[in-house]
Protein backbone atom coordinates (compact mmCIF):
# COMPACT_ATOMS: atom_id res chain seq x y z
CA UNK A 1 0.00 0.00 0.00
CA UNK A 2 1.28 3.66 -0.87
CA UNK A 3 2.20 5.27 2.43
CA UNK A 4 0.36 7.58 3.64
CA UNK A 5 1.12 11.95 3.31
CA UNK A 6 2.42 13.46 6.48
CA UNK A 7 2.38 16.46 8.22
CA UNK A 8 5.09 17.47 10.93
CA UNK A 9 4.98 20.39 12.93
CA UNK A 10 8.45 21.89 14.11
CA UNK A 11 9.69 24.90 16.27
CA UNK A 12 13.17 26.38 17.09
CA UNK A 13 13.86 25.64 20.75
CA UNK A 14 14.41 29.20 21.54
CA UNK A 15 10.99 30.22 19.92
CA UNK A 16 12.29 32.33 17.10
CA UNK A 17 10.84 30.14 14.33
CA UNK A 18 8.27 27.01 13.37
CA UNK A 19 8.42 25.02 10.81
CA UNK A 20 5.87 22.88 9.46
CA UNK A 21 7.25 19.84 6.64
CA UNK A 22 4.58 17.88 4.74
CA UNK A 23 5.49 14.79 2.49
CA UNK A 24 2.40 15.09 -0.03
CA UNK A 25 3.35 12.79 -2.14
CA UNK A 26 -0.14 10.34 -1.44
CA UNK A 27 -2.30 13.51 -1.76
CA UNK A 28 -0.62 14.95 -5.30
CA UNK A 29 -1.37 10.95 -6.86
CA UNK A 30 -4.86 11.04 -5.30
CA UNK A 31 -5.18 14.61 -7.24
CA UNK A 32 -3.51 13.48 -10.25
CA UNK A 33 -5.90 10.36 -10.25
CA UNK A 34 -9.25 12.08 -9.77
CA UNK A 35 -8.59 15.00 -12.16
CA UNK A 36 -6.52 13.19 -14.84
CA UNK A 37 -3.83 16.43 -14.53
CA UNK A 38 -0.95 16.81 -17.33
CA UNK A 39 2.65 16.79 -15.68
CA UNK A 40 2.31 20.64 -15.65
CA UNK A 41 -0.88 20.61 -14.03
CA UNK A 42 -0.44 17.71 -11.99
CA UNK A 43 2.91 19.76 -10.55
CA UNK A 44 0.57 23.35 -10.40
CA UNK A 45 -2.38 21.79 -8.62
CA UNK A 46 0.28 19.51 -6.25
CA UNK A 47 2.12 22.51 -5.12
CA UNK A 48 -1.09 24.37 -4.16
CA UNK A 49 -2.20 21.39 -2.33
CA UNK A 50 0.68 20.93 -0.79
CA UNK A 51 0.59 24.99 0.02
CA UNK A 52 -3.05 25.05 1.20
CA UNK A 53 -2.28 21.95 3.56
CA UNK A 54 0.54 23.67 5.14
CA UNK A 55 -1.31 26.61 5.40
CA UNK A 56 -4.07 24.80 7.41
CA UNK A 57 -2.14 23.58 9.38
CA UNK A 58 -1.35 26.92 10.97
CA UNK A 59 -5.65 27.04 11.71
CA UNK A 60 -6.10 27.08 15.55
CA UNK A 61 -10.05 25.90 15.37
CA UNK A 62 -10.41 22.25 14.86
CA UNK A 63 -13.54 23.72 12.78
CA UNK A 64 -12.28 26.10 10.78
CA UNK A 65 -11.00 26.00 7.00
CA UNK A 66 -8.61 27.77 4.58
CA UNK A 67 -8.87 28.63 1.00
CA UNK A 68 -6.55 29.26 -1.66
CA UNK A 69 -7.93 30.83 -4.94
CA UNK A 70 -5.63 31.05 -7.55
CA UNK A 71 -6.79 33.64 -10.42
CA UNK A 72 -5.17 32.91 -13.44
CA UNK A 73 -4.30 35.03 -16.30
CA UNK A 74 -2.67 32.17 -17.91
CA UNK A 75 -3.57 28.82 -19.38
CA UNK A 76 -4.32 26.83 -15.82
CA UNK A 77 -7.52 28.92 -15.54
CA UNK A 78 -7.79 28.99 -12.45
CA UNK A 79 -6.88 26.54 -8.86
CA UNK A 80 -8.94 26.30 -5.93
CA UNK A 81 -7.17 24.39 -2.90
CA UNK A 82 -9.61 23.96 0.38
CA UNK A 83 -7.78 22.81 3.93
CA UNK A 84 -9.46 21.53 6.93
CA UNK A 85 -7.41 22.33 10.25
CA UNK A 86 -5.55 19.41 10.16
CA UNK A 87 -3.93 19.83 6.55
CA UNK A 88 -6.37 17.40 4.95
CA UNK A 89 -7.23 18.86 1.74
CA UNK A 90 -9.01 18.94 -1.69
CA UNK A 91 -8.74 21.02 -4.78
CA UNK A 92 -9.32 21.44 -8.52
CA UNK A 93 -7.58 23.52 -11.67
CA UNK A 94 -9.94 24.73 -13.94
CA UNK A 95 -8.06 23.12 -17.08
CA UNK A 96 -6.44 20.15 -15.24
CA UNK A 97 -5.14 19.52 -19.03
CA UNK A 98 -3.48 22.22 -20.20
CA UNK A 99 0.37 21.17 -20.97
CA UNK A 100 3.50 23.34 -21.69
CA UNK A 101 6.96 22.80 -22.74
CA UNK A 102 9.66 23.07 -19.73
CA UNK A 103 10.45 26.03 -18.72
CA UNK A 104 14.50 27.36 -19.33
CA UNK A 105 15.52 25.60 -16.56
CA UNK A 106 14.24 22.44 -17.79
CA UNK A 107 11.17 22.41 -15.00
CA UNK A 108 7.53 22.07 -15.51
CA UNK A 109 6.64 25.46 -16.47
CA UNK A 110 3.74 25.74 -13.19
CA UNK A 111 4.48 29.73 -13.66
CA UNK A 112 4.01 29.64 -17.42
CA UNK A 113 0.55 27.89 -16.79
CA UNK A 114 -0.62 29.93 -14.00
CA UNK A 115 0.64 33.87 -15.71
CA UNK A 116 -0.41 36.37 -13.68
CA UNK A 117 -3.60 37.20 -11.90
CA UNK A 118 -4.72 37.08 -8.39
CA UNK A 119 -4.18 34.80 -4.99
CA UNK A 120 -7.12 35.12 -2.35
CA UNK A 121 -6.42 33.37 0.85
CA UNK A 122 -9.77 32.95 2.60
CA UNK A 123 -9.83 31.50 6.24
CA UNK A 124 -12.95 30.51 7.47
CA UNK A 125 -12.77 30.37 11.05
CA UNK A 126 -15.77 27.75 11.43
CA UNK A 127 -17.77 30.17 13.26
CA UNK A 128 -18.62 34.08 12.49
CA UNK A 129 -17.22 35.68 9.11
CA UNK A 130 -14.37 34.59 7.12
CA UNK A 131 -12.17 37.18 5.92
CA UNK A 132 -9.49 37.13 3.23
CA UNK A 133 -6.66 38.59 1.69
CA UNK A 134 -5.62 39.35 -1.72
CA UNK A 135 -2.30 39.59 -3.12
CA UNK A 136 -1.07 39.88 -7.16
CA UNK A 137 0.93 36.44 -7.63
CA UNK A 138 4.76 37.48 -7.95
CA UNK A 139 5.69 34.33 -10.44
CA UNK A 140 3.32 31.83 -10.61
CA UNK A 141 5.22 29.47 -9.19
CA UNK A 142 2.95 29.28 -5.73
CA UNK A 143 5.75 28.92 -2.94
CA UNK A 144 7.12 32.40 -3.68
CA UNK A 145 3.42 33.44 -4.36
CA UNK A 146 2.37 32.17 -0.81
CA UNK A 147 5.68 33.30 0.91
CA UNK A 148 4.93 36.97 -0.72
CA UNK A 149 1.46 36.88 0.19
CA UNK A 150 2.39 36.25 4.19
CA UNK A 151 5.14 39.46 3.78
CA UNK A 152 2.72 41.59 2.38
CA UNK A 153 -1.14 40.47 4.11
CA UNK A 154 0.19 39.52 7.14
CA UNK A 155 3.60 40.95 7.65
CA UNK A 156 5.17 37.94 8.62
CA UNK A 157 8.31 37.04 7.15
CA UNK A 158 8.18 33.51 5.76
CA UNK A 159 9.86 30.99 3.56
CA UNK A 160 7.73 28.84 1.58
CA UNK A 161 9.19 25.73 -0.27
CA UNK A 162 6.63 23.48 -2.55
CA UNK A 163 7.99 20.73 -5.16
CA UNK A 164 6.43 17.79 -7.11
CA UNK A 165 8.37 15.39 -9.26
CA UNK A 166 6.26 13.46 -11.94
CA UNK A 167 7.45 10.37 -13.77
CA UNK A 168 7.66 9.96 -17.47
CA UNK A 169 4.82 7.85 -16.95
CA UNK A 170 2.95 10.83 -15.47
CA UNK A 171 2.86 9.21 -11.96
CA UNK A 172 4.20 11.08 -8.89
CA UNK A 173 7.31 10.35 -7.75
CA UNK A 174 7.56 12.53 -4.86
CA UNK A 175 5.90 15.93 -3.54
CA UNK A 176 6.25 17.66 -0.49
CA UNK A 177 7.00 21.29 0.85
CA UNK A 178 7.77 23.58 4.47
CA UNK A 179 6.81 26.62 5.58
CA UNK A 180 9.17 28.64 7.72
CA UNK A 181 8.00 31.19 9.42
CA UNK A 182 9.45 34.01 12.44
CA UNK A 183 7.87 34.62 15.17
CA UNK A 184 7.05 37.58 16.88
CA UNK A 185 10.02 38.85 19.27
CA UNK A 186 12.44 36.17 16.99
CA UNK A 187 16.47 36.46 17.56
CA UNK A 188 17.83 38.62 15.43
CA UNK A 189 20.89 36.06 15.19
CA UNK A 190 18.43 32.91 15.15
CA UNK A 191 16.56 34.73 12.05
CA UNK A 192 19.55 35.74 10.39
CA UNK A 193 21.05 32.08 10.60
CA UNK A 194 17.31 30.76 9.36
CA UNK A 195 17.48 32.87 6.20
CA UNK A 196 20.39 31.96 5.26
CA UNK A 197 20.23 28.55 5.70
CA UNK A 198 16.96 28.53 3.65
CA UNK A 199 18.69 29.10 0.50
CA UNK A 200 21.08 25.77 0.77
CA UNK A 201 17.98 23.42 1.22
CA UNK A 202 17.63 22.73 -2.23
CA UNK A 203 14.45 20.40 -3.92
CA UNK A 204 12.29 19.32 -1.61
CA UNK A 205 10.78 16.84 -3.77
CA UNK A 206 14.18 15.99 -4.59
CA UNK A 207 14.94 15.31 -0.84
CA UNK A 208 11.79 13.42 -0.59
CA UNK A 209 11.84 11.07 -3.49
CA UNK A 210 15.22 10.31 -1.70
CA UNK A 211 13.70 9.12 0.83
CA UNK A 212 14.75 12.05 3.77
CA UNK A 213 12.36 12.12 6.43
CA UNK A 214 10.30 15.31 7.92
CA UNK A 215 12.74 15.41 10.61
CA UNK A 216 16.18 15.18 7.95
CA UNK A 217 14.31 18.08 5.62
CA UNK A 218 13.79 19.98 8.88
CA UNK A 219 17.54 19.38 10.02
CA UNK A 220 18.31 20.67 6.29
CA UNK A 221 16.23 24.23 7.30
CA UNK A 222 16.98 24.74 10.64
CA UNK A 223 20.94 24.22 10.16
CA UNK A 224 22.66 25.12 13.15
CA UNK A 225 19.24 26.47 15.19
CA UNK A 226 18.57 23.60 17.82
CA UNK A 227 14.61 22.51 16.90
CA UNK A 228 12.30 19.97 18.66
CA UNK A 229 9.47 18.18 16.54
CA UNK A 230 5.90 18.93 18.27
CA UNK A 231 3.65 16.76 16.23
CA UNK A 232 3.07 14.48 13.49
CA UNK A 233 0.00 13.38 12.34
CA UNK A 234 -1.35 11.51 8.81
CA UNK A 235 -2.94 14.00 6.08
CA UNK A 236 -5.00 12.96 3.08
CA UNK A 237 -6.70 14.27 -0.03
CA UNK A 238 -10.13 14.44 1.59
CA UNK A 239 -13.55 15.58 -0.26
CA UNK A 240 -16.51 16.53 1.69
CA UNK A 241 -19.22 16.16 -0.19
CA UNK A 242 -22.05 14.18 0.06
CA UNK A 243 -25.63 14.15 -1.20
CA UNK A 244 -27.41 15.99 1.21
CA UNK A 245 -25.06 19.12 0.65
CA UNK A 246 -26.12 18.96 -3.63
CA UNK A 247 -29.81 18.92 -1.90
CA UNK A 248 -29.67 21.81 -0.09
CA UNK A 249 -27.67 23.55 -2.92
CA UNK A 250 -30.72 22.58 -5.26
CA UNK A 251 -33.32 23.83 -2.55
CA UNK A 252 -31.51 27.22 -2.90
CA UNK A 253 -32.25 27.58 -6.37
CA UNK A 254 -35.41 30.19 -6.96
CA UNK A 255 -38.59 28.68 -7.95
CA UNK A 256 -38.38 29.46 -11.80
CA UNK A 257 -35.13 28.07 -12.23
CA UNK A 258 -36.63 24.86 -10.13
CA UNK A 259 -39.89 25.10 -12.25
CA UNK A 260 -37.93 25.20 -15.59
CA UNK A 261 -35.52 22.20 -14.46
CA UNK A 262 -38.92 20.18 -13.37
CA UNK A 263 -40.34 20.93 -16.48
CA UNK A 264 -37.31 19.63 -18.74
CA UNK A 265 -38.55 16.41 -16.99
CA UNK A 266 -35.36 15.11 -16.76
CA UNK A 267 -32.61 13.84 -13.85
CA UNK A 268 -30.31 16.75 -12.58
CA UNK A 269 -26.95 15.41 -12.52
CA UNK A 270 -24.73 17.21 -10.51
CA UNK A 271 -20.58 16.55 -10.63
CA UNK A 272 -18.52 17.60 -7.62
CA UNK A 273 -15.25 19.79 -8.58
CA UNK A 274 -13.39 18.61 -6.35
CA UNK A 275 -13.27 14.35 -6.58
CA UNK A 276 -15.45 13.88 -9.68
CA UNK A 277 -18.81 12.28 -7.78
CA UNK A 278 -22.06 12.52 -9.28
CA UNK A 279 -25.06 12.64 -7.66
CA UNK A 280 -28.02 12.57 -9.57
CA UNK A 281 -31.91 14.17 -8.33
CA UNK A 282 -35.13 12.84 -10.70
CA UNK A 283 -37.75 14.97 -11.37
CA UNK A 284 -39.76 13.68 -7.59
CA UNK A 285 -36.96 15.39 -5.29
CA UNK A 286 -37.17 18.10 -7.57
CA UNK A 287 -41.02 18.74 -6.94
CA UNK A 288 -40.12 18.09 -3.31
CA UNK A 289 -37.59 20.67 -3.08
CA UNK A 290 -40.40 22.79 -4.84
CA UNK A 291 -43.12 21.82 -2.41
CA UNK A 292 -40.56 22.72 0.48
CA UNK A 293 -40.37 26.12 -0.83
CA UNK A 294 -44.14 26.60 -0.71
CA UNK A 295 -44.55 25.80 3.11
ZN1 LIG B 1 -16.56 15.67 -3.69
Amino acid sequence: MEKSAKMTRLIATDGSAFLHVCDSTAIVAEARRLHQTSKTMTAALGRALTAASLMGALLKSPKASLTLQFQCTGPAGGIVCVSDSFGNVRGYAEHPQVELPPNDQGKLDVGGALGGGTLNVIRDPGQGEPYSGLCPLVSGEIAEDIAEYFVRSEQIPTACALGVRVNRDLSVKAAGGFLLQLLPGADEQTAALLQEQVQAVGSVSARIAAGETPEQIAAAVFGAVPFEVMDEAPVAYRCRCSREKYARILATLNRKDLQSLIDDDKDVETVCNFCGKRYVFNVDELRQAMAAKNI
